[in-house]
C-alpha cells in the first residue's frame, strides 16, 4: 500500500469505476493459467506490472505502456490485488531471475521501480551530477539511495528527522530540514548554482515552485509526486537556465527487472519498505497509518 491508495481513496483518479479493489505494487505465485497462454508455469513466483496498454497502443510499441489512452490499471481502472487471488494478462507478469522474498519483490515493483524510472529515463541523471531530492517517503527515500547507485551527488530535504536520518542512511550527501530559508540552504549546499536534477516527490504546489526556482542551469526538474495544486513559474527562468520541467508517471516493466537485479546485486536496500507488515484484513488501519506518516509503506500479506 502506497500513497497512490490513499490518492485513490479521496478521489483523486478521476473517471474510474466504482467499487474497485485496489492494489497496484504487488507479487504473487502463478495459481492458474489461461488455456493460450505460454511462458508462465503454475506456482512461478511473478511480479506483477499493473498496467495493461491496448495492443494497438504507439506509445507502448515506443517502450512506453505507461501513458496513453486506453490504459488499464491494475487497482485504479481493474480490480487489483489487495486480494487473494487476482487475475491479469500473462504479458504484465515479470519472472525474477531469483527467488525475492515477495514482500521485498511487492515493494521493488513500485516504490524502487517508481523513482528509477524518473531518474533513469526521465532525468537521465549522470555521474557526477547534483540530485536533489524533495520529500522523503516512499519514493523519494529510493530515489536517494539510487541516485548515490548512479554517481550523483544527492541533497534530500525532508519534514521530520526520522526520514532525514533515513536519507543519511541510503547515502544522502546533504540532508536539510525543510524551512523559510531552505531555497538558501539548497544554493549555498550547491556552491551557488543550483541542482542539476530536481526529484519533486512531495505532491505539494508550494513545493513544485520551489523545485522550479532552485534548479541550476540545465536542470531537470522532474514532478514525481502528484499534485493537483498549481505552481507558480516564469518564461525567463526556463529561457536563461534552459531549464526543463518533466511530468513522471509510474513505470514501465523495464524498470521493474532492472530493480530486481539491483536489488539481487545489493545496489538497494528495502528494510525501510518492508519493515511494516499487516494482513489483509487490517487495509483500513493500513491506510490511516499512511495518511498519520507514521510509515512510508505497509505490505499487506494476503
Ligand atoms: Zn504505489
Amino acid at each position: 500500500m502506497c500513497g497512490s491508495d490513499v490518492f485513490l481513496q479521496a478521489g483523486g483518479f478521476t473517471g474510474g469505476p466504482m467499487p474497485i479493489v485496489p492494489g497496484h505494487e504487488a507479487a504473487g505465485v502463478v495459481e492458474e493459467v489461461g488455456p493460450r497462454t505460454t511462458g508462465l508455469t503454475v506456482g512461478e513466483q511473478v511480479a506483477l506490472y499493473y498496467i495493461d496498454a491496448p495492443a494497438d497502443s504507439r506509445y507502448a510499441r515506443r517502450g512506453r505502456p505507461n501513458v496513453g489512452p486506453g490504459v488499464r490499471r491494475m487497482g485504479v481502472d481493474v480490480d487489483g490485488a489487495f486480494a487473494e487471488f487476482v487475475v491479469r494478462p500473462a504479458a504484465t507478469l515479470i519472472t525474477p531471475p531469483a527467488v525475492i522474498d515477495p514482500v521485498v519483490l511487492a515493494v521493488l515493483t513500485d516504490a524502487v521501480a517508481t523513482p528509477y524510472h524518473a531518474l533513469r529515463r526521465i532525468a537521465d541523471i549522470q555521474p557526477g551530477e547534483t540530485l536533489l531530492v524533495l520529500g522523503i517517503g516512499g519514493i523519494g527515500s529510493n530515489a536517494v539511495q539510487l541516485g548515490r547507485h548512479f554517481g550523483a551527488r544527492v541533497i534530500a530535504v525532508g519534514r521530520s528527522p526520522n526520514k532525514l536520518a533515513l536519507a543519511q542512511r541510503l547515502g544522502a550527501d546533504v540532508v536539510l530540514s525543510y524551512c523559510p530559508e531552505i531555497e538558501e540552504l539548497v544554493r549555498e549546499a550547491t556552491d551557488g548554482v543550483g541542482p542539476d536534477v530536481v526529484l519533486q516527490c512531495a505532491g505539494s504546489g508550494r513545493l513544485d515552485t520551489l523545485a522550479i526556482a532552485v534548479a541550476g542551469w540545465l536542470g531537470r526538474v522532474v514532478l514525481v509526486g502528484t499534485s493537483t495544486e498549481s505552481f507558480e513559474a516564469r518564461a525567463s527562468s526556463f529561457v536563461w537556465r534552459e531549464l526543463s520541467v518533466l511530468g513522471s508517471r509510474g513505470f514501465v516493466a523495464d524498470d521493474i527487472r532492472e530493480v530486481m537485479n539491483l536489488y539481487l546485486e545489493k545496489a538497494v536496500e528495502v528494510d525501510h519498505l518492508t519493515a511494516h507488515q499487516r494482513p489483509l484484513y487490517e487495509a483500513n488501519e493500513a491506510l490511516e497509518d499512511l495518511k498519520s506518516g507514521r510509515v512510508l509503506r505497509t505490505v499487506l500479506v494476503p
